[in-house]
């Protein structure tokens, strides 16, 4: 039970600059920290599309929000649109609002249901104020507490920019940065501990616990202390991506695109001064040379520098924690960015371990708890990443039937087959995508239930229909005070920080 007065961070990308400024300004008081990074290695630098949570992290460490979007040539996300995704032509979006109210004993989509039936011509959507914001191209931040305005976003950003800025705060706050490539890592004889590591110039950087941020090589926890590693490809075979920046829009979209493929999907991510573009796919189904022609075909404004390629494997370490080392970031697993989730992994690593800190050394159940926990996040994830692979009604490729063919994880299996029965959706443990969410990609993807919840016919149809005609109403009455993207960013932006 040795205590920990230093902890060592081995990677300076979004993982480790997003873990330095955050141990820092926790528990800075109790243990120093030093973060270990090679510009001569450099950064994954994709990872620019987050989900709300961000916005907590951001606040506890007193960013300026202001400040952040500017300096990071941020927009405002408020969903994902998937193109092609059910079958070509077909659109849906991943909203992060809840469409419709609560209306009664049972959740929204049951009343939504009971007033199709009676002959209601609206969809989902047009229940949602984040749908409605992003077909109108228009945002503003609303403070309210009542839960018909809500309006959760996240951020696009510049995933480079967003480090420096960490960077620049973590470092006022007292992390001390080394610069040098780590060429060996020296472990503790008997227990195994990892204890000093050792820089290509000979220098030897000390510490007590070290968090692994190394990024894909995976430094510390799979090529030095050799921790097996899940492979989700059986699920999920997307192992590379070509991304290229293009010339932005004149206007900004507030949302992430993601376009199916005959193989695969292409992203494309606004920012106020490029947009960010990928494809994602598997080379078991198309060659690099094809990927890059297809990406390149497929973009929408010129292209501002070569595609670059990023291999990857779909899964996660079986321990992330192991040993006197924890990774966080890519250094831990990867799920493919279908739904922007990395950054969130990061963050909700560094709160676990936090919860545990072994500030008096480290309690195996304390391992055993964050190791539990962060493979049910992983898994929760992975199935829902499966579900917009799996439901398709594409026929125009054998990587879209295959993945229709997929034996699916259990839980996943058993949640698709409650909601087509029922229209149930329930809220899994370490799920953290709400049932709002998971209820747009079934819906988007064609998956719908046979029926719904006898509460939703408490009312008659005329009152039902009455009802939500009031509410689509008062779903769009925000628009109108509303400025459109551009201008929100523009007017924000400029002004102090509060
Ligand atoms: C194609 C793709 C698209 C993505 N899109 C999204 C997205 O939209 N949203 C999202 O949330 N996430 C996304 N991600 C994930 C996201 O990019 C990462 O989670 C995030 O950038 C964190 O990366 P990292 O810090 O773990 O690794 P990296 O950025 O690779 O950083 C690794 C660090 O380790 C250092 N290092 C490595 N080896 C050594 C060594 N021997 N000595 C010294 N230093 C060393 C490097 O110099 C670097 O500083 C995407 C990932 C990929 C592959």
């Amino acid at each position: 039970m040795k205590p920990v007065q230093k902890v060592v961070i081995a990677g300076g990308g979004t993982a480790g600059w997003m873990a330095a400024a955050f141990i820092k300004k926790v528990l800075g008081h109790a243990v120093a920290v030093e973060l270990v990074e090679s510009d001569a290695i450099g950064i994954v630098g994709v990872g620019e599309a987050t989900i709300p949570p961000i916005q907590l992290f951001n606040q506890y460490l007193r960013l300026d929000e202001k400040a952040l979007l500017r300096e990071t040539h941020a927009t405002i996300k408020l969903a994902i649109k998937f193109d092609n995704w059910r079958r070509p032509g077909d659109s849906y979006y991943h909203t992060f609002g809840a469409p419709g109210a609560a209306l009664g004993f049972c959740s929204f989509q049951h009343y939504w249901l009971a007033a199709k039936a009676a002959g209601l011509t609206q969809s989902l959507w047009d229940f949602d104020l984040n749908y409605l914001c992003c077909e109108a191209g228009k945002f503003n931040i609303i403070k309210t507490p009542n839960p018909l305005y809500e309006l959760p976003y996240a951020y696009h950003f510049d995933a480079t920019l967003y480090g420096q800025f960490l960077r620049r705060l973590a470092e006022a706050a007292g992390v001390v940065r080394t610069e040098g490539v780590i060429s060996d890592v020296v472990r503790h004889g008997i227990s195994g501990d990892i204890e000093t590591l050792v820089l290509q110039d000979g220098r030897q950087v000390h510490g007590d616990l070290f968090i692994d941020c190394s990024g894909l090589r995976s430094l510390l926890a799979r090529q030095t202390l050799g921790v097996p590693f899940e492979s989700y490809a059986h699920y999920l075979p997307a192992d590379r991506a070509w991304a290229v920046p293009s010339e932005r829009f004149a206007s900004t979209l507030p949302y992430t695109r993601s376009i199916a493929h005959k193989v695969g999907w292409q992203w494309r991510i606004p920012l106020t001064h490029r947009n960010g573009n990928g494809l994602v796919y598997s080379s078991a189904y198309l060659s690099d040379d094809e990927a890059a022609s297809m990406l390149l075909a497929n973009l929408d404004s010129t292209a501002l520098a070569e595609p670059r390629l990023i291999k990857f494997e779909t899964g996660r370490l079986r321990q992330q924690w192991s040993h006197n080392v924890i990774a966080v970031g890519l250094a831990s697993g990867f799920l493919e960015p279908l739904e922007s989730t990395s950054i969130h992994l990061i963050q909700s690593a560094l709160v676990r371990l936090l919860k545990v800190f072994p500030q008096h050394g480290i309690a195996p159940a304390a391992r055993d708890y964050y190791n539990a926990d962060s493979q049910l996040e992983f898994e929760t994830i992975r199935d829902f990443i499966i579900l917009h692979y799996h439901a398709n009604e594409r026929d125009d490729s054998p990587f879209w039937r295959d993945m229709q063919a997929l034996q699916l994880p259990t839980r996943l299996a058993d949640k698709l087959a409650l909601f087509r029965q029922t229209g149930q959706l329930f809220n899994d443990a370490g799920d953290i995508f709400r049932d709002s969410s998971w209820l747009q990609v079934l819906l988007g993807q064609g998956i719908w239930p046979t029926t719904y919840h006898p509460a939703a016919l408490a009312t008659s149809g005329t009152e039902l229909l009455a009802t939500l005609a009031r509410l689509l109403q008062a779903k769009q009455q925000p628009l109108t005070q509303m400025l459109s993207h551009d201008a929100f960013l523009q007017r924000y932006c400029q002004q102090a920080a509060s």
